[in-house]
């Protein structure tokens, strides 16, 4: 049974990547907004692997070709605090990307794309990862996994120690995801003690300076690219979990990713992207430090649409936690999305009393 659901679903995904289906698809999406999140790009050059700049460049065809509306964040803030009028509800379905991060693979492969398209595009950037202070700590863990010698470590963590033994490269990336996992939900000094502490087990040092594969964007990038019609937005000094830090440290990684950025490009938009952006991540507290910075929305990682027909004008809450689906890295998983045919299966979800959302409403 589950053998035939399993070919029938995998039947009707590819049917929904045809072009035929195409223009019933959209019709079927009417009024509503898709925001997508990207990371990385693949570039072979680098050993980088991520999204592939090929099928980036199939979608936005996809979407020109069809007719879909591209929106830039300055459009989906505009459109969501007017609630939908003046065409939102009844338009063509429209979508909006962000890239997470700050990588420079970003303004050498994606970018360029993006604009072949006039497709608009707003960067998130670690302020800190930009400006030379650090490189992001997935990255330092993954490289000192990649150059020790060793084939075993404790690990520990807290009160909690763990034992890995690997002999095969396989098994060492098995211990890495694992590491990691475990890395992602602690406050960042923890962390940062426990990467110290992995580095001196490894026998690795971590360079000062990311090599090429995980290097930032620059400034000079930046403005480079924002003259193609990019624009960028906060995502925090070092990229901690904010609901995790302190009062004060929470205060200043948003308020000096704000400044640090509208410092040193006018292609700033005035949308905040919560780290990690899982409901626990954020908060009021967070909600609030972002409104002081001017800021009028805020991105999540929660998979939803940003907006539906006929909705109403959003809530400050809701503004501040606005749903964003993963770039789907192929055609018919992507063309599900943007034609909303996600919400169907949301809604399935719902009736049968699964909870999607977060648990942010608005006052
Ligand atoms: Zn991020």
């Amino acid at each position: 049974m589950s053998a035939t659901l399993s070919l029938s679903r995998r039947f009707l995904l590819r049917v929904m990547g045809a072009e035929i289906l195409a223009p019933a698809l959209r019709t079927l999406g009417r009024g509503l907004l898709s925001i997508f999140t990207l990371h990385r790009f693949t570039d072979p050059d680098l050993g980088v692997v991520g999204h592939d700049p090929a099928l980036l460049r199939y979608h936005l065809a996809y979407l020109r070709r069809h007719h879909y509306r591209l929106f830039s964040l300055t459009d989906v803030v505009r459109q969501i605090e007017n609630g939908g009028t003046g065409g939102w509800g009844g338009g063509a379905p429209a979508v909006a990307f962000t890239v997470d991060d700050g990588y420079a693979g970003f303004a050498r492969i994606a970018a360029p794309i993006f604009a072949e398209y006039d497709c608009p595009v707003t960067l998130f950037v670690t302020t800190g990862f930009l400006d030379g202070q650090l490189w992001l700590w997935w990255d330092r863990v993954t490289y000192l996994f990649k150059h020790t010698q060793r084939s075993s470590l404790v690990f520990r963590l807290g009160g909690e120690e763990r034992a890995y033994r690997w002999s095969t490269s396989g098994e060492r990336d098995e211990a890495q995801h694992d590491v990691l996992r475990r890395l992602e939900w602690i406050d960042a000094p923890l962390r940062e003690a426990t990467i110290a502490g992995l580095s001196r087990q490894f026998d690795v040092e971590v360079p000062a300076s990311p090599p090429p594969a995980c290097a930032p964007i620059s400034w000079d990038e930046v403005r480079r690219t924002a003259k193609l019609g990019v624009t960028f937005g906060p995502h925090t000094v070092t990229h901690p979990i904010l609901s995790l830090a302190s009062e004060d440290v929470c205060r200043w990684e948003i308020e000096e990713s704000c400044r640090r950025l509208r410092q040193e490009t006018d292609a700033w938009v005035p949308v905040f992207c919560y780290p990690n952006g899982e409901p626990r991540s954020f908060g009021q507290r967070e909600v609030e430090a972002t409104q002081r910075m001017g800021c009028r929305a805020a991105l999540t990682t929660v998979r939803d649409y940003a907006a539906a027909r006929h909705a109403r004008p959003q809530g400050a809450l809701e503004r501040f936690a606005l749903p964003r689906f993963p770039y789907p890295d192929d055609t018919p998983h992507f063309v599900n999305v943007v034609a909303g045919l996600a919400r169907l299966k949301q809604r399935l979800h719902r009736l049968h009393g699964g909870v999607l959302r977060p648990g942010l409403t608005s006052a």
